[in-house]
């Protein structure tokens, strides 16, 4: 039998992302993603970096069980694996870990080692964009912990989108939070964050591009330092 949520054509998702955007702007994080469990149900997921775990944190109050899903690159700080074995451990979450196609050491072997400082753009494509995309395939929907304060890149996030070019909807609950606001809720529930946030870092990606953040930069300011890059092709 299929589900109302199968039977939706792109059209209509769009639709839906479209009307959510403006009905939602006002929102809190929590009644966001209330709306999107009602709506998608197991269609539904969480994307997680494991720089902290607020979204899957409210995610799980809205949907208990709710899929969360990680970006296993092979190039992250053992402590952001740690912050995934984590969360899987003791939250209320189903934590869906996504590999690329090739290991690192396969990757060396056919692009040359440290692809990511010679161009970082394919590595990107090859260790994010793509897993992300095969792994998204069977959801309607998916949310971010995208902040309109994190970079002028992201000072535009709507808290419901459209996602053209996956053709899903993307949800962003806490777009309008400020870190302060992240730090309070943190706080108040007992968040897991990754330890590198009490370390100097503000944001934090795969080990060979990130670095530590200096005094008045902006959160992203240590992913891919000293390029033009700013973002991963996650969200672009
Ligand atoms: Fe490669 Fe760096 Fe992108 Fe990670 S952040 S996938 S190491 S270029």
């Amino acid at each position: 039998m299929t589900t109302v949520q199968e039977q939706r054509t792109t059209e209509e998702l769009k639709a839906l992302a479209e009307q959510a955007g403006r009905d939602l702007e006002d929102a809190s994080a929590l009644e966001i993603l209330q709306w999107a469990a009602e709506t998608f149900g197991k269609r539904f997921c969480v994307t997680s970096s494991m720089e902290d775990a607020v979204v899957a944190h409210l995610a799980s109050r809205a949907m208990p069980g709710v899929d969360v899903v990680f970006l296993d690159t092979g190039y992250h700080f053992e402590e952001t694996i740690g912050t995934r074995d984590a969360v899987d451990a003791v939250m209320d979450v189903n934590v869906i870990t996504l590999t690329p196609r090739q290991t690192v050491a396969e990757q060396d072997a056919e692009y040359g080692p440290r692809l990511h400082d010679r161009n970082p753009d394919l590595c990107c494509a090859m260790r994010k964009v793509r897993p992300l995309e095969e792994g998204l395939k069977n959801y309607q929907a998916w949310a971010t912990g995208l902040r309109r304060d994190e970079s002028p890149t992201r000072a535009n996030t709507p808290v419901v989108g459209w996602d053209d070019k996956r053709q899903k909807v993307k949800i962003s609950p806490i777009a309008r939070w400020t870190q302060d606001d992240v730090d309070a809720y943190v706080t108040e529930h007992g968040v897991l964050t990754n330890p590198l946030l009490m370390d100097g870092y503000a944001s934090v990606g795969c080990a060979p591009c990130t670095r530590r953040v200096l005094q008045g930069e902006d959160a992203r300011a240590g992913r891919w330092a000293g390029r033009s890059k700013t973002e991963c092709g996650l969200h672009g």
